[in-house]
């Protein structure tokens, strides 16, 4: 019998879901944990749209099946964290509850930034395309969605409740069926982040890239060296997007591993074509991305590299600072593997990073880069040209060799060539062009 009032005071005799009294222990819980864990938790408050109207013509009992068919519905698609367990792990756990009448909340914990809220609420809104099948007829239903953010919206209960609601209000207001954070930013970035991720995961199966290559000049010599290999993402309907709009979110997402795998295999194939034609001394430098690079061992880029055709030796692979900050030991070891393949190392955007030179020392590395931001004011700006000829002397008495971008004047190259870097490369060569139009240079 105690079991049963407590039942009864803690879950809605409705629906069966836990109610408000149930839910705000939840919530308290749950925001207790994000606090100690520094973890973000959103509250999705559900409002059925237009249920007096169904209610009305339909009659109660219509209207209470409807609301248990949705409670269902819900369920369905939040992964429960009692262990209820449903889909993939990365979906975000969530506990869903009634709060009286025709309106749901839903709390979400699990989550890693605000557009997975976003994906649940629509999520949702997709599975009520599907119309409800109650005895006497079937009813379309659809729900208003206001959502909420700790610690971004509110840092307790209250606060986070109330500003839920102001969000589904501005859900009904924009015309129903929607959803909406509290902070009105978010719908936007949220969203189209979203559309982004979306977009390229598309965009991976459909085999919307392609390479652009930029031609590395001997400007003493006035000789092509080499060639860097730049992505873009040719949008069916956002047209050519560049990699910084891009590579940043396909590596938050993971999927910089297939593009970065397929870049490497169009390279090389590509190299390899062109050493075919007679440019046997070109060398081929890819840009890998951190993940890339420590979550690929280096035999398996190998392997990559040499079923296109390519001797290793061609291949420059462009790393940035920041990524040699890691785990030493280990860095050093991959980055030998490298080496013993035969493929040589640069750093990209050199001078830009944590540039902490001991790792000049440490690592086998064999190119530095000369970040264009150095060479732009080259000509005008002392500072500018102190640390560039730093940079170019360093790299001379280290034995390594040196290459200076963005180039895009005359003056600027004659600076370089004076210093003793004549390895550049720039608008002032090429632009980054396609295959075609690279064998014409
Ligand atoms: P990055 O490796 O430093 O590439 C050089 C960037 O400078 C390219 O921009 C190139 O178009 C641009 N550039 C070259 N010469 C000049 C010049 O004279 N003036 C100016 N203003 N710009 C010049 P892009 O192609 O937009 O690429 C941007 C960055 O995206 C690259 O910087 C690289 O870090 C990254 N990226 C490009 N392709 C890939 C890729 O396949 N994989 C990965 N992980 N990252 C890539
Ligand atoms: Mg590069
Ligand atoms: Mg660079």
């Amino acid at each position: 019998a105690e079991r049963k009032i407590r039942s009864l005071a803690h879950f809605d005799s409705l629906t069966g879901l836990p109610n408000r009294v149930l839910f705000d222990r939840q919530l308290a819980f749950a925001l207790d944990n994000a606090r100690r864990h520094q973890e973000p938790v959103a509250i999705l408050i559900l409002d059925v749209d237009h249920f007096k109207r169904i209610n009305d013509t339909l009659g109660h009992t219509a209207g209470d099946q409807l609301l248990r068919a949705f409670a269902e519905r819900l369920k369905r698609n939040v992964r429960s964290t009692d262990g209820l367990t449903r889909g993939e792990p990365s979906e975000s756990g969530g506990t869903v509850a009634r709060l009286g009448g025709d309106e749901y909340i839903l709390l979400l914990t699990d989550i890693r930034r605000d557009a997975d809220a976003s994906k649940v609420a629509l999520r949702i809104l997709e599975s009520l395309k599907e119309p409800f099948r109650l005895d006497s007829q079937e009813v379309f239903a659809t729900a208003s969605i206001g959502i909420s953010l700790f610690p971004t919206d509110g840092e307790d209960a209250e606060t986070l409740l109330k500003n839920a609601d102001v969000a589904v209000n501005h859900a009904k207001s924009s015309g129903r069926n929607n959803h909406q954070f509290y902070n009105l930013s978010m719908n936007t970035s949220a969203f189209h982040r979203l559309s982004m991720e979306t977009r390229l995961r598309r965009a991976v199966s459909q085999d919307e890239f392609l390479l652009r290559y930029q031609p590395v000049v001997d400007a003493e010599t006035r000789r092509i060296v080499g060639v860097e290999a730049l992505i873009r993402w040719r949008h069916p309907d956002l047209g050519l997007v560049l990699p910084l709009d891009f590579i940043p979110l396909a590596e938050e997402t993971g999927l910089i591993l297939p593009i970065g795998e397929w870049v490497l295999r169009t390279a090389c194939a590509q190299g390899r074509l062109w050493h075919d034609a007679g440019f046997d001394r070109l060398r081929v430098a890819i840009n890998l991305s951190a993940q890339q690079f420590q979550r690929r061992p280096p035999a398996a880029i190998r392997d990559a590299i040499v079923r296109e055709g390519l001797d290793p030796s061609f291949v420059e692979l462009e790393i940035t600072e920041s990524l040699l900050m890691g785990d030493a030991e280990r860095m050093r070891k991959t980055l030998e593997e490298f080496k013993a393949m035969g493929a040589r190392i640069s750093i990209d955007d050199f001078g830009t990073g944590y540039s902490s030179l001991s790792y000049l020392k440490k690592y086998p590395i064999d190119v530095l880069k000369i970040d264009r931001s150095f060479v732009r004011d080259l000509v005008s700006a002392a500072d500018d040209q102190a640390i560039t000829i730093a940079i170019i002397r360093m790299a001379r008495s280290l034995r390594k060799d040196v290459v200076a971008e963005g180039v895009e004047t005359a003056e600027q190259r004659d600076f370089l060539l004076e210093e003793g870097c004549p390895v550049m490369q720039g608008f002032l060569f090429s632009k980054p062009v396609p295959a075609a139009l690279f064998e014409s240079r």
